[in-house]
C-alpha cells in the first residue's frame, strides 16, 4: 500500500538493539569514503564502537543542499538512540496524519493518523526535516571523533588481504584495515568490488524540487490548512505524484514533484525550469497550482535505481559499501538514506565486536548478509509504488482509490 509506515517502522536486524557503546577489542584503522548521510552515520558508529575512522570527502566543503528529507521511524529510533533526541525534536516537524488526494479534483483518497499514533505504534516518532539540518545533525555527532578530510577524491584502490590502500587525486596515499565505500549512486568502490563499472539504472522518473515560505500560504484560505494541520500530503496522478510537508518550525513548506524523466541530470545542485515544472502540473488541482505559482527557482534530479547487488564485500575480505553505492532506490518509500543509517548501525555494532584481523572479512559477510534481503526488499516495494502511485486513470486506478477509501473510513471511525 502507499505509504506502508508500518514497513518502515519495522524489520531492523535484532543485532541494533544489543549495540551499547561497546568497544572493539581490536581497534581498526578505517577508511571511509563519502560524507552523506550515510558515510555520517557510519563514521559515528565505526569510531563508537572503538575504530580509527578517516573520511574522505570530494566535495570542498561539508553541507546538503536540496530540501526537506523524511525521516521515519526506523531512523528516528536509532537517532534517539545515539542520544540526538532532543535535537531532533528542535529540527523536526512531526506530521500529524497523511492524506492523499486524487490529482485533478483534490478529493481525498486516503487517510493515515500519525502523531502520536506512530510513536504508539513504532515506538519513535515520524519526522520531516530539512536535509541541511540532517546533515548537520549528522556531522556535529561524528566530527570530533574523526579525521575528515574535505576536497579529497579518492581516485585509486590497491585491494589487499592484510590491508587496503586508497589514492586521492593529489596523489596522496593512506592505508587501512578497511575500506568502506559510502560514496553514493554513481559509487567507485563499488566498481572495485565488483571489478566492473556498472552504472544505476535510470527509472524513467525525475524530481522537482522546491520550498515555499508558509507566510505566503497562510495569507490564502485556500493554502493555509496545509500549514495549519501539519500533514503530510500526496497527489496521485497518472505518472506522476506529488508529496509535500512542512519543515523548519512549518516556516517553509517542501514540495517534491515526481514526473517522467525528459533528460535531467544526476545532480542535486542541478536547477530545473519553474515555468516547465507549472506546465507539467498544469492539470492538478488549483491549489497545486496556486502552490507552484509561488515557486520561484526549482532543482532537478533524474531517479536512479538498480536490481540488487549479489555482493557488497570485495573478495579480498577488506572492502564493503553501504547505502548508495550499493543499493540506490526510488524516494517513493523514504527509505534511501534510512536504509544507508541502518547500514551503518548494522556496521557499527558488528564491528564493535572485532577482536582479530582474521574476523574483517566474516563480520563484512555477516553485515551483508543481515542487511542484504532488507534493503532488496525496500528497492523493490519503492517500484511498486511508482506502480501504484502513477497508475493511468481507469478501472485499476478506480480499485486503488476504493480500497483507499475504504481504508481511510475506518482509519476516521
Ligand atoms: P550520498 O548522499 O550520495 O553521499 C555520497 C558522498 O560521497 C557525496 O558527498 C560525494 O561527494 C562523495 N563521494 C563520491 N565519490 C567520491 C570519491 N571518489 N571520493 C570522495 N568522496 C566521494 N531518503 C530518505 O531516507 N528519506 C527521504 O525522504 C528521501 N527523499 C528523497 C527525495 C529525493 C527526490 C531523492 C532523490 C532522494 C531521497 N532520499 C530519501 C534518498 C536519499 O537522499 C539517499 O538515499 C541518501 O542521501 C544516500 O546517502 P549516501 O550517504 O549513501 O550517498
Amino acid at each position: 500500500v502507499p505509504a506502508d509506515t508500518a514497513a518502515n517502522a519495522e524489520g531492523i536486524s535484532h543485532t541494533l538493539n544489543l549495540y551499547g557503546g561497546r568497544k572493539a577489542p581490536l581497534p581498526l584503522n578505517i577508511l571511509l569514503v563519502g560524507c552523506g548521510l550515510g558515510g555520517l552515520a557510519a563514521a559515528h558508529c565505526l569510531s563508537q564502537a572503538g575504530h580509527k575512522v578517516t573520511l574522505f570527502e570530494s566535495a570542498p566543503a561539508i553541507g546538503e543542499v536540496g530540501a526537506g528529507i523524511q525521516v521515519t521511524p526506523n531512523v528516528s529510533r536509532l537517532l534517539i538512540r545515539w542520544g540526538l533526541g532532543s535535537q531532533l525534536e528542535q529540527i523536526a516537524v512531526r506530521p500529524e496524519a497523511i492524506a492523499f488526494r486524487r490529482y485533478s479534483t483534490g478529493e481525498r483518497v486516503g487517510y493515515g493518523r500519525w502523531g502520536e499514533q506512530m510513536e504508539q505504534d513504532h515506538g519513535a516518532p515520524y519526522c520531516h526535516i530539512h536535509r541541511a539540518d540532517f546533515h548537520k545533525l549528522l556531522f556535529d555527532l561524528a566530527k570530533d571523533q574523526i579525521d575528515l578530510r574535505l576536497n579529497s577524491t579518492v581516485t585509486h584502490v590497491e585491494p589487499g588481504t592484510d590491508s587496503v590502500s586508497i589514492t586521492l587525486h593529489t596523489g596522496e596515499t593512506f592505508t587501512g584495515d578497511l575500506l568502506v565505500g559510502a560514496d553514493g549512486v554513481k559509487s567507485l568502490i563499488r566498481t572495485v568490488v565488483l571489478g566492473k563499472p556498472t552504472e544505476a539504472e535510470p527509472t524513467g522518473d525525475a524530481a522537482y524540487r522546491a520550498v515555499i515560505p508558509t507566510e505566503i500560504m497562510e495569507k490564502d484560505p485556500d493554502l493555509k490548512p496545509f500549514v495549519d494541520t501539519p500533514e503530510m500530503t500526496g497527489w496521485m496522478a497518472p505518472g506522476r505524484h506529488i508529496m509535500a510537508y512542512n519543515i523548519r518550525a512549518k516556516k517553509l513548506y517542501n514540495l517534491v514533484l515526481l514526473h517522467p524523466d525528459d533528460g535531467s541530470v544526476e545532480s542535486w545542485t542541478a536547477e530545473g525550469s519553474a515555468d516547465k515544472m507549472r506546465s507539467d502540473f498544469a492539470d492538478f488541482e488549483p491549489r497545486i497550482r496556486k502552490l507552484l505559482d509561488f515557486v520561484s527557482s526549482t532543482l532537478k534530479w533524474r531517479l536512479m535505481d538498480r536490481k540488487p547487488l549479489d555482493n557488497w564485500v570485495h573478495e579480498c575480505g577488506r572492502i564493503v559499501l553501504l547505502g548508495d553505492a550499493c543499493h540506490p532506490m526510488l524516494p517513493y518509500r523514504a527509505q534511501g538514506a534510512a536504509m544507508a543509517i541502518e547500514d551503518a548501525a548494522v556496521l557499527g555494532n558488528l564491528f564493535s565486536h572485532v577482536s582479530s584481523q582474521s574476523q574483517v572479512k566474516p563480520l563484512l559477510h555477516a553485515y551483508m548478509s543481515l542487511r542484504l534481503k532488507r534493503t532488496a526488499d525496500t528497492q523493490a516495494s519503492s517500484r511498486l509504488n511508482q506502480h501504484i502511485f502513477h497508475l493511468p486513470d481507469g478501472p485499476e486506478q478506480q480499485t486503488r482509490d476504493e480500497a483507499m477509501k475504504k481504508a481511510m473510513r475506518a482509519e476516521l471511525k
